[in-house]
């Protein structure tokens, strides 16, 4: 009976040990991705086809919205104006988020696909052509394929998902407006936070690596004031025109001479407005700044800096005080920083599904920003996962390096393009890797 006993036990803890370890069943999960594919495709083209500019996802969000309330998501829409979030509770476990943004870029496409965009929007006044040239089209599809998988394999992870459908990321604002009401609402806060983005990389390979991936940045405008004039009377005048050609040069010494030449950041004057006649010297004169940098204190020294170069010339041209020159702050965003331990245990299961050397680590960060993490910033805890995934047809890939390109298109260009492959291939990799965040 004893001995019975012990064997029995043991064979329990045995069972348990193998089911533990075979939770996920990758050959099932695969073949659910790709069983999906000719759906997931017709929702990817409809989208590309449709494409909708920040804030205006509406017709994108409705597709999410239904498509989510089909598989038995709780479905709340309207969250920071056209966002939508899905919720799936399937018992005890981890809280995870899911993340796929919506809209599109102000970009004309060239592609010359079938399913291409010709669409033109009306956007402050002036018409201007509209295409996803930054994947998040495929964003979407593949969160309503991952959306599906975790129904079907609701046996194989326990806990509550959360799917989320943010509008705006373009211009970095979609994930404040999220987060500053979803939680409210009564969204649960998560232990993870997980994304994928397009990188024009050949399908079947990958980006993920922990710490700083993208950067921070700020938009900002500086003004400078003087005392407008005749052009054929300086002495009368005092000119900002020469204070913001000045600033413009010594604002770059900031980055050459100031910040560790190891630690990457940005300074870059995007427009100079100001004066309108050859012979009138103006009395103000506008630059449109954007900063981009990794660490806060570079940031901290680059704002600073600027203010300093701005006074200082103010002083220099004996300016009152009263006209020194105004820094207005228009939008920031800070770094992206990938938790170590998440990108290992999503790495695992990547690995898992494809095999090894498919994870390209040498890929530097990059300076572009994204507002993924502002849906967790409100949050203590402050979890996320957030790679890149190839999207570029390998052929075209091989040719372009041939040609001696780094890559066949970049995001945010008109040839910008997803290769078909890449729809259930991703389907199948998000969910591999969010089934792995519920996983102990
Ligand atoms: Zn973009
Ligand atoms: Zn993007």
């Amino acid at each position: 009976m004893l001995r019975k006993s012990f064997f029995t036990t043991l064979l329990l803890i045995t069972n348990c040990l193998v089911q533990a370890q075979q939770k996920i069943d990758y050959q099932k999960l695969k073949k659910l991705a790709y069983s999906d594919s000719a759906r997931l495709v017709n929702i990817f083209k409809g989208i590309h086809q449709y494409p909708e500019l920040a804030f205006t996802e509406a017709r994108t969000s409705e597709i999410v919205a239904k498509d989510l309330t089909a598989l038995g998501y709780n479905v709340m829409t309207g969250i920071g104006k056209t966002g939508v979030v899905g919720i799936l509770k399937n018992g005890e476990g981890p809280i995870v988020v899911y993340r796929a943004d919506m809209d599109c870029n102000a970009v004309k496409e060239t592609t010359g696909l079938p399913y291409a965009s010709t669409k033109m929007v009306e956007r402050d006044g002036v018409e201007v052509p509209v295409m996803h040239a930054c994947g998040h089209d495929a964003h979407t599809t593949w969160m309503l394929g991952i959306a599906k998988i975790m129904v079907a394999l609701k046996d194989q992870w326990k806990g509550t998902l959360v799917m989320v459908g943010q509008p705006a990321e373009e211009i970095v604002s979609g994930a404040k407006a999220m987060s500053a009401e979803m939680y409210e609402k009564g969204v649960p806060e998560p232990d993870y936070l997980l994304g994928m983005h397009t990188a024009p990389v050949p399908v079947g390979f990958y980006v993920n690596v922990p710490g700083y991936r993208m950067a921070g940045a700020d938009i900002l405008d500086v003004t400078f004031y003087g005392i407008g004039g005749h052009g054929s009377a300086p002495q009368e005048a005092i000119d900002p025109i020469v204070m913001s050609a000045n600033a413009i040069l010594q604002y770059q010494t900031i980055i050459s001479r100031n910040i560790d030449p190891q630690s990457a950041a940005v300074i870059t004057v995007g427009a100079v407005q100001a004066g309108t006649d050859n012979n009138v010297i103006p009395a103000s004169s506008d630059l449109k700044l954007n900063l981009r940098w990794f660490s806060s204190s570079d940031r901290d020294f680059m704002l600073d800096g600027i203010k300093r170069i701005n006074e200082g010339l103010a002083m220099a041209n004996n300016l009152p005080k009263d006209l020194y020159p105004k820094m207005d702050m228009i939008q920031s965003v800070s770094s992206l920083k990938n938790d170590t331990a998440m990108v290992k245990k999503v790495n695992k299961a990547l690995e898992a599904m494809v095999g090894p050397g498919r994870n390209l680590t040498n890929f530097p960060p990059v300076m572009g920003s994204e507002d993924f993490h502002y849906l967790v910033m409100p949050l203590k805890r402050q979890v996320y996962d957030y790679f890149f995934v190839g999207v570029a047809n390998p052929t075209d890939f091989q040719e372009a390096r041939k040609q001696g390109k780094q890559f066949p298109f970049f995001n945010h260009n008109g040839n910008f393009k997803v290769d078909l492959s890449a729809i259930p291939y991703y389907d199948y990799l998000g969910a591999g890797a969010l089934l792995e965040m519920f996983q102990k």
